[in-house]
């Protein structure tokens, strides 16, 4: 087997070979702990069949380590310095494509399309870039292309947001958004002392699971988040006076948006954070009446 990527030395001679050096406005932090990296190729649970997304593939230590245990990696790398430095590493892996491309602006239901044509089974797998972690996960969940998951390693901050139950202070529009079209959960939390420059915050690794359906069924998706981002613009507002002050003609429409909760069964004066993805998604098909 090859020599792994993911090891100090070796990133150090890589990283010096070609005198690269990080950007930090890149989310730059690469990983040197292969064990770390075995860990998080399992939860993502792939097999021979398996295709994988990868997302900023730095210099390809965690790229090798799917290549290995997946039937096919594209992988998206913004960092154009990079490429040549992927095409060394990855060069005894062939089943390995390298896409140069913000992942924010590419089209990644076309690129399924055509680069994973016999792969039934998808996982987008990554350590994400820190900058961009919540816009790149909402980009890949509202697109609703055909993943079965993803698992990924972010500041443990954002995965305590993402993965919060009701009533907890982390709980909120994100937790929400994301959990509305996935379980998520918490599944690792990880050192600073595993990554090359090492970041500023604590990481955590999430595993999201896709469902077959929403986690509710509301009438009108759209409207239902921003209920949700209404309900929490201020934290320690009610549900009423958040919702009176952000929804259009609020105010004006105090009288309906109290009908509505009730007939949501919600207590006007419970705070956003308290309300579970279902009590939502009632209160949003009640407001809709009045805010169509
Ligand atoms: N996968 C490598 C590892 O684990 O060592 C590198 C991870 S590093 C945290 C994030 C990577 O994402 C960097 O290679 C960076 O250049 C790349 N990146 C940053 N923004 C990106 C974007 N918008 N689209 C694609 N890649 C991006």
């Amino acid at each position: 087997m090859n020599k792994d990527i993911a090891t100090p030395i070796r990133t150090r001679a890589i990283l010096e070979k070609y005198g690269f050096s990080f950007k930090k406005s890149l989310g730059q932090n690469f990983l040197i702990d292969t064990n770390i990296l075995h860990r998080i190729v399992d939860f993502a649970e792939l097999g021979d069949d398996s295709g994988a997304i990868e997302i900023g593939p730095g210099i390809g230590a965690l790229t090798e380590q799917l290549a290995r245990r997946s039937k096919k990696v594209v992988a998206f790398e913004i960092d154009q310095r990079l490429l040549p430095i992927l095409a060394d590493t990855l060069s005894p892996y062939e089943n390995v494509k390298v896409i140069h491309k913000d992942i924010l602006e590419a089209d990644v239901q076309e690129v399924i399309e055509t680069e994973f044509t016999n792969t039934d089974d998808l996982m987008v797998v990554a350590n994400l870039p820190y900058y961009v972690t919540t816009p790149i996960i909402m980009k890949l969940l509202e697109e609703q292309i055909p993943i079965r998951g993803i698992v990924c390693m972010l500041q443990k901050e954002v995965a305590d947001r993402i993965s919060a139950k009701p009533g907890t202070k982390e709980y909120g529009s994100l937790s929400i958004a994301v959990q509305y079209y996935t379980k998520a959960e918490t599944v690792m939390i990880v050192p600073k002392t595993v990554f090359v420059p090492q970041p500023n915050v604590d990481s955590a690794v999430i595993r999201l699971t896709r469902r077959e359906e929403p986690a509710v069924i509301v009438k009108d998706e759209k409207f239902f988040f921003q209920i949700t981002r209404a309900s929490f613009a201020q934290r320690r507002k009610t549900l009423l006076n958040n919702l009176t002050s952000q929804l259009p003609d609020g105010k004006q429409k105090k009288e309906e948006i109290i009908g509505a909760l009730n007939a949501a069964g919600i207590e006007p004066t419970r705070r956003g954070e308290t309300l579970s993805v279902e009590e939502f998604g009632r209160l949003s098909d009640e407001l809709l009446t009045y805010f169509q």
